[in-house]
């Protein structure tokens, strides 16, 4: 299926900078592998009969599985898989795929690479001035799509530590918190009385405790599938926190 049927899917594409519709035109096989291979003529199927069957069928799955793996991969079981964007340079994508001795299929490379896929943060980067945020969230990212979900985790774990104390460095400008209160509160409870006090948006306090939960842990205490788990719900909060910042820096200018 991922070699042989065409597919169009709607993709960000990272040359054309913007999302548009992706080919990819899959490659024509010799011989068609659509009858089912199980098959059986009487309807008083005898046990030894369905064996018989059986077998034949596991026989058959084998010869095809040869045939299809000589038509899709090449001498050195390497299979590459090109897509294209639809706009009139046609950018093209490849990813790459080695089938090893015991038949699994492994990716081994690709261009370009993932991380130029994600756009998440485009339109962030022309709102967010502090570029340490910005390299920060993109670390982040990295780490994210290279399966290192604690790494990923505790950078966003820092960037929205900053980002409640930088709201707390506001309040106490403005003689708005109680300073010895929130430096003693643990992470919820800072979030809390910054919102009592309105430095930080609704959605905050209503939160999903499990992030709170999971802020409140301690580094060697995270998993990495907790991580990945939460990963997405801290970003949209860093997210919205840098949206309502902008709105409120747009507001004063
Ligand atoms: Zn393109």
């Amino acid at each position: 299926m991922l070699a042989t049927k065409e597919k169009n899917f709607h993709h960000y594409c990272p040359l054309c900078k913007k999302k548009l519709q992706i080919i990819h035109r899959g490659c024509n096989l010799e011989t068609e592998l659509s009858e089912p291979l199980l098959t059986t003529y009487s309807f008083q199927s005898m046990s030894e009969e369905y064996e018989y069957y059986d077998e034949q069928a596991k026989l058959t799955a084998v010869e095809r599985f040869e045939e299809l793996k000589e038509q899709i991969f090449d001498e050195n079981n390497t299979l590459k898989i090109q897509v294209e964007c639809t706009s009139k340079h046609k950018h093209k994508f490849y990813v790459i795929f080695q089938l090893t001795e015991d038949n699994c299929l492994i990716k081994t490379g690709q261009y370009p690479p993932i991380l130029d896929f994600n756009n998440s943060l485009t339109e962030y980067k022309k709102v967010i001035k502090d570029k340490k945020i910005i390299r920060e969230l993109t670390n982040a990212e990295i780490l994210k799509t290279h399966s290192m979900g604690v790494g990923a985790f505790l950078y966003l774990r820092r960037i929205f530590e900053s980002l409640i104390f930088e709201q707390f460095e506001i309040a106490k400008l403005e003689n708005n918190i109680d300073q010895k209160a929130f430096i003693d509160a643990k992470t919820q409870e800072k979030v809390k009385l910054l919102h009592e006090n309105g430095y930080v948006p609704d959605f905050l306090a209503e939160i999903n405790p499990f992030i709170y939960a999971i802020l409140s842990k301690g580094v060697h205490q995270l998993s990495e599938a907790e991580c990945n788990l939460h990963y997405d719900a801290l970003k949209n909060a860093i997210l919205l926190i840098l949206e309502e910042k902008a709105t409120q820096e747009r507001k004063k200018n």
